[in-house]
């Protein structure tokens, strides 16, 4: 079951939006869809502020306060006593 976060801090103008459909590709959550040759937030309060989707935005057309990355990565870089996380979702 996926975390609703109450006060999400991703943010996303498509003003800038070149659709490239990056966003979409390496959302775990599938947070983004294109549409009409851009990006739009199709399912915004599924966000778990990864930071994906921004790293990989060519333009800068979305930011997020990404904390602590992707729990789930944290989670096992600890059980695995790694210093690279990751989830092997995709996300991080
Ligand atoms: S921060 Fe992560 S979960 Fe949120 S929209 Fe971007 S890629 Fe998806
Ligand atoms: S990664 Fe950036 S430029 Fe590419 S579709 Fe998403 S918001 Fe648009």
């Amino acid at each position: 079951m996926r975390s609703k976060y109450l006060e999400p801090t991703l943010k996303y103008d498509a003003e800038l939006c070149t659709g490239c459909g990056m966003c979409s590709t390496v959302c775990p959550h599938g947070v983004f869809a294109q549409n009409d040759g851009t990006a739009q937030l199709v399912r915004p309060a599924d966000c778990m502020e990864c930071g994906a989707c921004a790293l990989n935005c060519p333009v800068s057309a979305i930011t997020v306060d990404s904390g602590t990355g992707c729990a789930t990565a944290q989670m096992i870089a600890a059980l695995r006593r790694t210093k690279e996380p990751t989830c092997d979702c995709g996300c991080c």
